[in-house]
Order: structure tokens, then sequence, then C-alpha cells
């Protein structure tokens, strides 16, 4: 049982912004990761750079040609 305003660590943040990419999020862990964007300027920055990363991955594993 979790209520929806239990605060989350920056590391609980990382790995639901992680999650999140897969749309596998709950909705109360979903309010639990925004509320702690709302506060915490490291995980905004970190959840930027990991959208970013995301996407680059996405884009070499979309490639139909393997790595050599
Ligand atoms: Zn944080």
């Amino acid at each position: 049982m979790s209520i929806p305003s239990t605060p989350i660590t920056c590391r609980d943040s990382t790995w639901l912004v992680s999650c999140a990419r897969d749309g596998a999020l709950t909705p109360a862990e979903a309010s639990q990761l925004a509320a702690h964007l709302a506060g915490c300027v490291a995980c905004q920055v970190a959840s930027r750079q990991l959208v970013q990363l995301f996407a680059q991955l996405d884009t070499l594993l979309a490639r139909e040609d393997p790595p050599a």
C-alpha cells in the first residue's frame, strides 16, 4: 500500500523516469515523480538528460544495420 504523496528519493526519481519511458508508471508513481521533479532541480536536469539519452538509444536501436 502506498500513498500518492509519499516523498521519493532522487534515486527513485531516476528509476521512475526510466520506467516512464515505457509508460509503465502507475498513476501514483507518476504523481510521486511529478512532485519530486517539481522540487528537485537536479532531477529535472537528470530527467531531461535521460530522455535525450533514451531518444538517442531508440535511434540507434531503430537502425536496420546492426553495429559491425
Ligand atoms: Zn531529486
